[in-house]
């Protein structure tokens, strides 16, 4: 029978395809190819993770009280029983060798296999011992994700879920580069909010989502079909042939749709009343470069590198990073590349949760970004020894992401003369006078633009983070998105306070967050005298079309009678009235 649910949608498109659940433990084992010289160490690996499982069961059975019923000891020695049996003992290792993986995904592969076999037993009894299966097994995945591999591999390209659409209870942004390379057709997730990494990396890879789907699992069986419309936040379980016609001539209409509004990319972005403005392309991987240019960009401003970092066991080398800026800037052919210094914390982790020992209470708020940077120079010095070598090459900047106080901002700085210097004496040539920008996503940084703006090029308005910490909500939880406000006074008063320190030193302010690639924001934004936006590609064109049917100085003349307002009600009455009426 045909039933829709309704969710967040965040990333468009119309797809339609068979589910693939997936629960969150399978989606924390990492599937990596080895060199050979290393199976040895991997097999290793193996063994004192099966020792150290075997380790803990016996600790824990020496911790049994006296008394307690024999059967729960018994449960214990099967359990140790079976992790000297060879199905768990000896066929991992092999596969260790046959496929030449990681261990964590070998042990996986062979867990697949046994519940196989108990799930096509006959007698219920012994299909509820895979139960046991699971219960082993995760006692030794848990020991493997604990002390990761220590050498340079690569996550394997093999294809599960190709063209599957995904339903999850919450995806990673590591997650979902996975998932990309593997092909899915859309996702669903339980949880998550529009402007969470996961989400604006799914626009940025082109996968139609839907997110805040609650009990999606519980909805949706494996290879069902289902529509999804990743724009109305809809998905369609067994949908009849009468809508599966209407949706299928949806998705031709998107198509077209987007094929006409691209008409204006060779147009420049100048105003009704003659006022340049620039767009330009956010870029999530290199290869986003196509799209960026396909649509008119007038460079990037925005790459946001910590994307690079993520599905590997160690981070990129210098060298490795070089290639990648220098081959992004080549293929700008001239235009500015904006390069983000890594902004890895909060929802954007390296490795997978379950191999950090400890989760921070509040990972928004904690070593993030810069503050990350400071902490471990081993993670980001290549990146900036890579970006400055690169600026020797063509127009490239530095933006630095999250700052919040002016002293951690000049021991970044500190940081950056020192690297130049050591470029200097090693006869690897930069550009000096590299501009270095700032981004505006903490309210603090806001209120004292001008104090940074003392030390830096420009400034650009991170409006997801800024919105994030100035409501006070998490950009990940679900729960609170309601309360996800661009338009709230105060954030309006920040925005204004930023462009207002812009205009006093004479120098740029761009806004690079979801909300300048919100057509329904542009004509604010123009008013509150933003010259520089950075946005989806895919949104670019429409955004485009707003500034060219713009009057910046009739918008601005209004935008600052809402500014001074300081009645609720009066500021609500004139934005509606700005944004419906002119
Ligand atoms: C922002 O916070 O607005 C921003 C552009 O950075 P990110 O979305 O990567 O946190
Ligand atoms: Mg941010």
């Amino acid at each position: 029978m045909t039933y829709a649910r309704l969710g967040t949608g965040i990333s468009s498109g119309v797809v339609i395809g068979p589910v693939r659940i997936l629960y969150r433990n399978e989606l924390e084992i990492p599937q990596c190819s080895l060199p050979p010289q290393f199976i040895a160490e991997e097999i290793a690996r193996y063994q004192a993770a099966l020792t150290g499982a075997k380790q803990h069961l016996k600790d824990i059975r020496g911790q049994i009280p006296a008394h307690t019923p024999a059967d729960i000891v018994e449960f214990i020695d099967t359990h140790l029983l079976m992790l000297d049996d060879s199905t768990l003992s000896r066929v991992p290792i092999e596969i260790i060798s046959s496929r030449e993986c990681n261990a964590e995904w070998a042990l996986k592969l062979q867990r697949d296999s046994l519940v196989r076999v108990f799930d096509e037993m006959e007698d219920p009894y012994l299909r509820t011992r895979r139960d046991d299966v699971d219960h082993v097994v995760n006692t030794i995945m848990r020991i493997l994700l604990n002390s990761p591999v220590h050498h340079s591999v690569k996550p394997s390209q093999e294809s599960t879920y190709s063209g599957y659409v995904l339903v999850t209870d919450e995806l990673s942004p590591a997650d979902a580069i996975l998932m990309q390379h593997q092909g899915i057709a859309a996702f669903i997730t339980e949880g998550g909010g529009p402007t969470s990494h996961t989400a604006i990396l799914a626009r940025s890879l082109g996968i139609p989502a839907v997110v805040g789907l609650h009990h999606a699992r519980h909805c949706y069986q494996n290879d069902e079909t289902v529509i999804l419309d990743g724009q109305r936040g809809w998905v369609i379980g067994t949908p009849d042939a009468h809508t599966l016609t209407h949706f299928h001539q949806q998705r031709r209409r998107e198509q077209n749709r987007f094929i006409e509004t691209i008409r204006n990319r060779h147009q420049p972005a100048v105003t009704r009343d003659g006022i340049n403005i620039s767009v330009l392309a956010n870029i999530e991987m290199p290869g986003d470069i196509e799209s960026a240019n396909r649509i008119g960009a007038q460079g990037v401003g925005l790459f946001r590198t910590e994307y690079l970092y993520m599905n590997r066991l160690l981070p990129p080398s210098e060298e490795e990073q070089f290639e990648i800026y220098r081959e992004t800037l080549q293929r700008l052919a001239g235009k500015p590349l904006t390069i983000r210094t890594l902004d890895l914390g909060a929802d954007k982790q390296i490795n997978n949760s379950s191999t950090q020992t400890t989760v921070p209470v509040n990972p928004a708020l904690g070593l993030r970004a810069i503050r990350l940077a400071l902490k471990e120079p081993d993670l980001f010095l290549p990146q900036l020894r890579a970006i400055l070598r690169v600026s020797a090459l063509g127009p490239v900047k530095i933006l630095l992401p999250m700052i919040s106080n002016v002293q951690e901002l000049q021991l970044i700085l500190r940081l950056l003369q020192d690297t130049c210097h050591a470029l200097q004496t090693q006869g690897l040539a930069f550009d000096p006078n590299i501009p270095v920008g700032g981004m505006i996503e903490v309210p603090a940084a806001a209120i004292n633009a001008d104090m940074f703006l003392n030390f830096l090029d420009f400034l650009s308005i991170g409006t997801n983070d800024l919105i994030q910490y100035t409501l006070a909500i998490d950009r990940v939880d679900d729960e609170v998105n309601y309360l996800y406000d661009p338009l709230n006074p105060a954030v309006l008063q920040l925005i204004n306070i930023t462009l207002m320190a812009g205009r006093k030193f004479g120098k740029p302010v761009s806004m690079c967050g979801e909300m300048a690639g919100d057509p329904r924001f542009t004509r604010l934004l123009l008013g509150l005298g933003l010259t520089e936006f950075s946005m989806h590609p895919n949104t670019l064109p429409e955004v485009k079309e707003v500034i060219l049917n713009s009057n910046v100085s009739q918008l601005s003349q209004l935008t600052q009678t809402i500014l001074r307002s300081n009645d609720y009600e009066q500021f609500t009455n004139l934005l509606n009235d700005f944004q419906y009426n002119h």
